[in-house]
């Protein structure tokens, strides 16, 4: 009997202890854990820094008010900007309220300077920007959106990948494009390079904001600290979170100064986001995952981990059909049973987390090491084995 209530389905198992890569089962087991949060433990299990840093943040101060000034804010700010597009930040406590912040961020923008009627946000079909009220209509997913009506107003959306859709739902009303750069819980699906840059270009000439949702390949997942670096293009809006806080939930909306000029005293706030002991550990989070010797290292692995990859799919092409992602944000798209070869993985001791389009994601934590993934490999391979 549980008192919890039944919105997730759970695996039946649960852990006492984790430690770098791998998690220790309450009933004894150790496990490679490939899901990592969901590319949320961005150095892993009790990174002895992250449990430093709290430690010495917990014993001096855990929480003020946002109505005073937070040193440890300003610190990671400056960090984030230093490293970054970005001018301005806000903080939040979750990737559902850094999205739902740019996005008011972009509509006070435009009410700022007068255009009031510029407030529609255009997002792709079937995305994912978080759970709550507006972001879920955000999604313009049936399955999110299901029960939980009125719809909320203000959201079109064209076909990924369909640059016709695109163009025709643009209209005099669109403030902002909001999408991912890499698509996480859609499948792993990567916008290239040159989409990226089209779509800068195409802001521009409609003078309509970019917004790219990097809550889960943001924070040096993909190998660059934000995704879209690779491309050169500069969006004017970017929500972060999942990896920024290495297991301690943040949220952060990175932001160039002509947009942060509408969000004025009162215009938005929140109790927790920004708060002493976050701040610590996002500080230290950043330290780390942004310089350049750690993100060089996350490239290596990727491709060696992408290349050994392909080669089982070589092997299995009945089994895999593709293998998707940059960084250590990848996904497997399988001909077989998702549900059924996740569960094999996870009686192997490999731990990973379902996408749509029938893609088992790898995220192991950016700290893992070779000798991991080659361990990786030999389960991926087994369980192919079993399913021929
Ligand atoms: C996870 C995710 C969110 C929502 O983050 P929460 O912390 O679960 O609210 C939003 N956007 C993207 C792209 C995500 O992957």
């Amino acid at each position: 009997m549980s008192y919890l209530a039944k919105n997730y389905n759970r695996k039946k198992i649960s852990f006492k202890y984790g430690k770098g890569s791998y998690l220790y089962s309450t009933d004894g087991k150790k496990y490679l854990d490939f899901c990592a949060g969901i590319a949320v433990l961005s150095l892993g299990h009790a990174h002895p820094k992250l449990i430093n840093s709290v430690k010495k943040q917990s014993k001096k101060l855990w929480h003020v008010s946002n109505a005073f000034e937070i040193p440890e804010g300003e610190k990671l700010a400056k960090k984030l900007c230093q490293k970054t597009f970005a001018e301005r930040v806000i903080f939040q406590n979750s990737g559902t309220e850094a999205t739902e912040t740019a996005i008011k961020v972009a509509r006070r923008y435009f009410f700022s300077i007068g255009k009031p009627n510029k407030n529609r946000i255009l997002c792709v079909k079937n995305s994912f920007h978080g759970r709550t009220i507006a972001a879920i209509f955000a999604s313009g997913s049936k399955k999110m959106t299901e029960g939980f009506g009125p719809k909320v107003p203000g959201f079109d959306h064209f076909t990924f990948g369909d640059h016709k859709s695109l163009i025709k739902k643009i209209n005099k009303n669109t403030a902002a494009i909001m999408l991912e750069t890499i698509g996480g819980e859609s499948g792993i699906k990567v916008i290239p390079d040159f989409c990226l840059k089209e779509l800068r270009k195409l802001c521009d000439k409609k003078k309509i904001l970019l917004i790219l949702d990097e809550v889960q390949c943001g924070v040096s997942r993909s190998g660059n600290f934000l995704a879209f670096e690779r491309s050169k293009v500069k969006p004017d809006i970017v929500p972060i979170a999942k990896g920024i806080g290495g297991g301690f939930p943040i949220g952060a909306v990175l932001m160039n100064k002509k947009v942060a000029s509408g969000m004025t005293p009162g215009t938005h706030g929140s109790t927790f986001g920004g708060n002493p002991l976050a701040m610590a550990v996002g500080n230290t989070v950043m330290d780390i995952v942004s310089t350049k010797s750690f993100l060089s290292n996350v490239k290596k692995l990727s491709k060696y981990f992408l290349l050994k990859l392909n080669k089982i799919k070589d092997k299995y092409p009945k089994i895999i059909k593709e293998i998707r992602g940059r960084g250590l944000l990848i996904g497997i798209q399988l001909h077989k049973d998702q549900a059924i070869f996740i569960n094999k993985l996870m009686n192997n001791k490999l731990l990973t987390i379902r996408a749509a389009e029938n893609v088992i994601r790898i995220l192991p934590p950016l700290t893992v090491k070779k000798k991991e993934l080659d361990k990786a490999i030999k389960i991926i391979t087994k369980v192919c084995k079993e399913f021929e």
